[in-house]
């Protein structure tokens, strides 16, 4: 199975001097299938190996005629090549490495043109739904679409109605929660076809299929590297650099600017990058970058097709042993004939998803993700329920320990199951 396993979990992790013990399973030799990649995948053998070789090396990005530091840089430089490629960019487009997808799309979200108006589908991961109006956007939420089809109409007659204005179409690539795939190609076409471009939340897309902004028609891609097989701490925003160019810095400081000068004023005054590091000011992640880079050349070089085949026999197999379960609900969007990555929720019925998750977790040591997934508004669609949940997606609201879904005042069935999964490279799991 494409998952890790830690072969002794009733033992202290040999992490910390082995102080760390989280004392929930004690299955003995149980294997612990991890099936929450759709949160984070664990990194690739070959993604440490590389960070390692390199580790002992490392020097700040850009910052002088040291060897190290200039070793670094042409890493730094290499890995955006590297990710340019795997994104299938074009010529003048820019890569900029950010901390996560959540980094990038906050960053576009600065950066759009004044009077943008954003459309977005109620059905995104909070990550994609939060930072436009967050950021002073007018935003045009769209309802939850049924299928591939009406996600398109709902989108065309929603621009159709907007006022001329620079417009910005924001769209998942694949659900965090039903793992089906969007129709991409065809939004963008209709984004474009009413003078609006369209960014592209890849975080759950590129670690299962390839991601091509040319072939997607789309202007801007973001992911992260910790579900790409690649440890925490580095994603990626990339596409088109007008808008990017003309913004002011996303960070202020060092790396950004190119000049700075006092003024006659008594003030500063600077002139900032026009390449991607005008919004990666700051010391560059080099690790973090090398790290995704490698991801990249792994899963290139394991092949999608292969990658795909797969997780597609691991998909149907999961989906047929839920489907003869008649207590379990798999949700969905768009219907059984969906295209799908490895990404499956559902509801059990008579039992609170989070109990259930955590019974997987103790009795069978499968470890699951519960709760609404950061996407509050899409599982409200799909549970068909009004209510309000505790907060679930990030810390726990309270420091009681108390399972998310069971506190006393909130609906507790608005919460759902999820098993993800990737088939990565499978020889290196
Ligand atoms: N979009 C989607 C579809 C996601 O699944 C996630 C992570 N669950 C994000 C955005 C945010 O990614 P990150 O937490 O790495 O910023």
């Amino acid at each position: 199975a494409p998952v890790c396993t830690l072969s002794r979990i009733d033992e202290p992790l040999p992490v910390l001097g082995g102080d760390v013990h989280v004392p929930l399973v004690t299955g003995g030799e149980t294997p612990y299938a991890a099936l929450d990649y759709a949160a984070s995948a664990p990194a690739l053998q070959r993604v440490w190996d590389d960070v390692a070789a390199y580790a002992p090396y490392y020097g700040s990005v850009h910052r002088g005629a040291g060897h190290l530091s200039q070793l670094s840089t042409e890493l730094f430089e290499q890995s955006r090549q590297t990710v340019a490629e795997f994104l299938g960019c074009r010529e003048g487009d820019q890569v900029v490495f950010t901390r996560s997808t959540t980094d990038s799309l906050n960053l576009l979200a600065a950066a759009l043109p004044p009077g943008t108006r954003v459309f977005v589908f109620e059905t995104e991961h909070h990550a994609a739904l939060l930072p436009w109006q967050a950021r002073g956007s007018d935003v045009t939420y769209l309802d939850a679409p049924r299928s591939p089809e009406q996600a398109v109409a709902t989108l065309e007659s929603a621009l159709h109605a907007a006022p001329s204005g620079p417009k910005l179409v924001c769209v998942t690539g694949a659900s965090n929660v039903t793992g089906e795939v969007w129709p991409v190609r065809e939004l963008a076409r209709a984004a474009h076809r009413h003078g609006a471009r369209l960014v592209l939340d890849a975080a759950q897309l590129a670690p299962h299929r390839p991601v091509s902004l040319s072939e997607l028609e789309a202007d801007w891609v973001a992911f992260s590297g910790h579900k790409l097989y690649a440890p925490f701490g580095a994603g990626v925003l990339a596409g088109r650099a007008d808008w990017l160019r003309a913004a002011e810095p996303y960070l202020a400081g060092g790396g950004a600017s190119r000049r700075v000068s006092r003024t006659a004023d008594g003030t500063v005054e600077a002139e900032w990058h026009t390449t991607a590091a005008r919004h990666e000011a700051g010391s560059p992640n080099v690790i973090g970058a090398y790290a995704v880079a490698s991801a990249c050349r792994a899963l290139t070089e394991a092949g999608f097709d292969r990658l795909v085949a797969r997780e597609e026999e691991l998909l149907a197999r999961l989906r047929k042993g839920l489907a003869e379960l008649p207590e379990v609900r798999v949700l969905s969007l768009f219907g059984e004939e969906a295209d799908q990555v490895g990404v499956v929720s559902f509801v059990v019925e008579g039992w609170n998803s989070s109990h259930f998750a955590a019974a997987l977790s103790a009795e069978y040591g499968i470890g699951v993700r519960d709760g609404l997934f950061c996407a509050h508004p899409l599982l409200r669609a799909l549970l068909g329920q009004q209510g309000d949940a505790p907060g679930e997606c990030g810390a726990p609201d309270g420091a009681s320990g108390e399972l998310p879904g069971s506190s006393a005042g909130v609906t507790p069935t608005l919460n759902a199951v999820r098993v993800s999964f990737g088939a990565g490279t499978p020889d290196e799991h």
